[in-house]
């Protein structure tokens, strides 16, 4: 009786839309992708996103980096990157090892090439409701709402994660959608007493089990943004099986990280057309 709200095919309309507008430039665009260490995962959502970005018309160039580069070759190679008029934006994979100051890393990104939409540029411009390259996570389940006609003005939505890429962004779009914004964290008291009264309940956090049947309100719409590895498989932060007897709710896999993908290309060809002044 409640739906679940697959990200597949939001995801796949969105990437044809991509390759539609990638088809009436009169080049392909590039986007590259600064890949630093052997991190498994890392190179999972690489290469899905260098299959996604070929069926869209986008090309790929991957720099891949030894774990122990020295931050200044790699601030060196985003130098290189701002530079050069092939490449129309580029990201760099998190998560970064250790020793690099990620931070000083994006901010050395050229906005106009921030296709993740992390510099302080685009999240700065993103915070003032201005033109912006939206950060793929949150813009993609704000999409996903949207193709499911999730009504947000003067609902509440409920964040769980407040992080810079993911909960905090995810709140101001939602803001910006006139929806009451309610964001909790792991300094939070009573979790449920907030999840209990959201119309939207979204997590972002990665802890599988985090959100379970009993504290999601009867037919909310629950969208699951976290990622945990657990043995060979892949696990959300909501209890799925118990939370869709209540609620609409989005599978993991297959939810918010086909949308994530599909808002990265369509932030590159957005990079492109900008660069040919459409
Ligand atoms: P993050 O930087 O580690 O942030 C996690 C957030 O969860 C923090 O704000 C933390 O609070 C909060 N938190 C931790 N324990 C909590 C608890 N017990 N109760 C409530 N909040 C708690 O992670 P992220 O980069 O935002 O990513 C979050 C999850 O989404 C991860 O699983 C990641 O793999 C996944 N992800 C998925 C996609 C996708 O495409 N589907 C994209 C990006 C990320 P504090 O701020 O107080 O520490």
């Amino acid at each position: 009786m409640y739906r679940t709200l697959s990200g597949k095919e939001p995801a796949e309309a969105l990437i044809l839309q991509v390759k539609r507008k990638s088809g009436k430039l009169d080049y392909t665009p590039t986007l590259g992708i600064i890949l630093v260490g052997g991190d498994n995962a890392s190179q999972i959502y690489v290469n899905t996103k260098v299959k996604k970005a070929a069926g869209a018309g986008i090309k790929t160039h991957i720099h891949k980096l030894p774990e122990k580069i020295p931050e200044g070759e790699l601030l060196g190679l985003i130098d290189k990157l701002n530079e050069d008029e092939h490449v129309d934006g580029f990201i760099v994979q998190a998560p970064l090892p250790k020793h690099i100051d990620s931070l000083r890393v994006i901010e050395r990104i050229d906005p106009k090439k921030d296709v993740d939409g992390w510099t302080s540029v685009n999240m700065g411009r993103m915070f003032l409701g201005m033109d912006s390259f939206l950060p793929a996570t949150p813009a993609g389940v704000i999409r996903m709402l949207e193709y499911y006609d999730v009504k947000l003005e003067g609902k509440h939505a409920v964040v769980i994660g407040r992080s810079n890429i993911v909960g905090k962004p995810l709140a101001t779009l939602l803001l910006g959608k006139n929806a009451t914004v309610t964001v909790c964290h792991s300094k939070t008291k009573n979790l449920s007493e907030y999840t209990k009264t959201a119309d939207i309940l979204i997590s972002a956090v990665g802890m599988p089990g985090l959100v379970k049947g009993n504290m999601v309100k009867r037919g909310a719409i629950v969208i699951d943004v976290g990622i945990t590895k657990v043995g060979a498989t892949i696990k959300g932060d909501v209890e799925f099986d118990e939370v869709i007897k209540n609620a609409d709710c989005s599978p993991v896999p297959g939810g918010v990280g086909p949308m994530t993908v599909a808002m990265l290309l369509n932030n590159v060809v957005e990079a492109a057309e900008r660069k040919v002044g459409k």
